[in-house]
């Protein structure tokens, strides 16, 4: 079992099989256990999950076994596997359209799963752009404040692009106290608009961007001693798998 696609679709199905307290398949177990005993001779978990696979009759060792070996591997479900996290995604956008009515925007924002990045999700505007990176993972959907500040990244950029700024300059949203940039991040348990200013400050929690804030705008003509403007940037580069 050298093959990865081979190896990942059983583990997959191994995940499924734990997932929906089915019968885990005592013959993929034993094969996946011992591919990773290939190559970590000392991995207990896969020894566990090799003894477990062929003892009879237990399927509550079995179970939890696999279970546990999953975990110890890093196993990370896609979104087929875990259509929760895609939900949660679809949740996470849904502050993101608070924002963007909240500073204006009237188009539409949804998410895809495109072609270039197998296994992410993106999201595309109205317009058909769907940003600059990779798109999100299903890992990055794995808590409610990962997938936030992940959604809502991957908007900004979406939006960005509709918006032209590489031509029109504009960035989106726009920090209510500098005009600046501002990138999603997750702070003290919090997914906040963070302007790109300086050292940087909350200009808006995700999600709940006040109405108010961008009509200050237009009464800050120009910007405080000490800030300068910077582009888009790859703010928020995360390790990705
Ligand atoms: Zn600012």
């Amino acid at each position: 079992m050298d093959d990865g696609s081979e190896l990942e679709r059983r583990l997959d199905a191994l995940y499924v099989a734990v997932r929906d307290s089915a019968t885990v398949d005592r013959q993929a177990a034993f094969d996946i256990a011992m591919n990773e005993l290939e190559y970590r001779p000392l991995h207990a978990e896969a020894r566990e999950l090799a003894e477990a696979s062929v003892a009879d009759d237990d399927e509550t060792r079995l179970a939890s076994a696999a279970a546990a070996f999953l975990d110890a591997y890093g196993y990370e479900p896609g979104f087929e596997q875990a259509p929760e996290r895609f939900a949660r995604l679809e949740r996470a956008l849904d502050a993101v359209r608070a924002d963007m009515r909240a500073t204006g925007l009237t188009g539409e924002v949804r998410l895809v799963r495109p072609g270039w990045i197998p296994g992410n999700a993106a999201v595309k505007t109205w317009a058909g752009d769907q940003g600059w990176t990779g798109g999100i993972s299903s890992s990055d959907a794995a808590d409610d404040l990962s997938a936030l500040v992940a959604v809502a990244e991957q908007a900004r950029q979406a939006i960005m692009e509709s918006l032209q700024y590489q031509s029109t300059g504009r960035v989106w949203p726009a920090c209510p106290a500098h005009g600046l940039g501002t990138s999603p991040e997750a702070r003290h348990g919090t997914g906040l608009w963070w302007c790109d200013g300086g050292d940087g400050h909350v200009s808006a929690e995700v999600g709940h961007w006040a109405a108010w804030q961008q009509s200050r705008l237009s009464r800050i003509p120009r910007l405080p001693a000490g800030i300068t403007r910077r582009g888009p940037g790859l703010s928020l580069q995360r390790a990705r798998q």
